[in-house]
């Protein structure tokens, strides 16, 4: 019997690029709306024949920009996604946003439509800062839509970066305080990676240290008022994203569009699966079992243990490292400690 899975639609586009993505979007602020909503609406109903009319607890559009799109693409969408599947009553239905792309009567359409959920690239809260980074909106921008979405019957996050090349413990405090400020249930706190082919990967740029990370890293699970649930993700309770954590947890998910990928289920076999149906494959028990092992790890709930995790985790290393890593009520979990160093870790943890 086929099993829930929730769906990831991936808008690729962006007004422009910022100086330090290496996500999978283009930079057009004029697609071709009605190619894109057709090719989507096809995938859908593709995995409609394959999977039948499964029930559908969450969706999420992220991007790129999901806000950039007309009300009526998404309204086809969830529309599709609505007639071919059985789309959850309560589901939880995310639209990734940019200030700048979207403003208080378009926000209320999208809630019409069916949004409930609304995350933010807020980024910084300096407009010195937002420059750097290449980003098209300033700080008032941010503030406007995190205003308007404030007065909607919605749940709201914002997204923010830390580490940027003089960025200190201080600097993250101030803006954790600003963050508490705005009154959020949800924010997600990411560390500025440089990737190759950026604009940010040809500068040579001052990075913090690592050492310098690490202390931004605690200083933010101590000044934000919001308890952390995923490595970079912190919510007051109830307010987690389900979507993600249903991805974390080593859900069943589907990927729609070219920059979105997949775990489908199909009568107990895993299939690895990327949009636009270019891949679908079989995952092997171990290859699926090692997966859930690495997400799960990044979650403050840990791994659900069962026979099939147990056999690829390495034991005498938990007893032996209790600062980094233990195991309680059926979960194996990090320690903060073990969190600072969650890659390393997991390279020790399993077999
Ligand atoms: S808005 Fe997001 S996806 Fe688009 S270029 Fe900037 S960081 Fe990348």
């Amino acid at each position: 019997m086929n099993i829930p899975h929730d769906i990831y639609v991936h808008v690729p586009f962006c007004v422009s690029r910022c100086k330090y993505c290496a996500f999978y979007s283009h930079a057009c602020a004029t697609p071709d709306w009605d190619t894109y909503t057709r090719n989507i609406c096809a995938e859908i109903e593709h995995w409609g024949h394959k999977l039948g009319p499964i029930s559908i607890p969450t969706v999420f559009f992220g991007g790129g920009t999901p806000s950039l799109m007309p009300v009526t693409t998404f309204d086809k969408i969830i529309n599709t996604i609505r007639h071919t599947f059985d789309l959850d009553a309560n589901a939880e239905i995310t639209l990734e946003s940019n200030p700048g792309t979207i403003d208080a009567q378009k926000l209320s359409d999208f809630v019409l439509a069916g949004v409930n959920r609304l995350s933010v690239g807020v980024q910084r809260i300096d407009n010195t800062s937002l420059a750097f980074l290449g980003r098209r909106h300033d700080l008032a921008m941010a503030y406007n839509l995190l205003n308007a979405a404030q007065k909607l019957p919605i749940r709201l996050s914002a997204d923010f970066i830390y580490g940027l090349p003089g960025d200190t413990t201080e600097t993250v405090t101030n803006m954790c305080r600003d963050i508490n400020k705005i009154g959020l249930s949800h924010v997600s706190m990411y560390e500025l990676t440089i990737e190759e082919n950026t604009p940010f990967g040809k500068m040579n740029l001052d990075m913090p240290t690592n050492e310098q990370m690490a202390d931004m890293y605690c200083t933010i699970a101590q000044e934000l008022k919001l308890p952390r649930y995923e490595v970079s993700n912190y919510a007051a309770p109830g307010n987690e994203c389900r979507h993600n954590q249903n991805v974390w947890y080593g859900g069943a998910y589907i990927g729609i569009g070219r920059g979105a990928a997949g775990r489908i289920n199909i009568n107990g076999t895993w299939y690895e699966q990327m949009g636009d149906n270019a891949v679908f494959a079989p995952i092997s028990p171990r290859d699926r079992a090692v997966e859930m092992i690495i997400t799960g790890m990044r979650t403050t709930r840990g791994v659900a243990i069962s026979h099939t995790i147990m056999q690829l985790i390495n034991t005498e290393f938990i007893t032996k490292n209790p600062e980094l890593v233990h195991m309680n009520d059926g979960y194996i979990c990090a320690t903060e400690k073990g969190m600072l160093i969650l890659d390393d870790l997991l390279l020790k943890l399993v077999k």
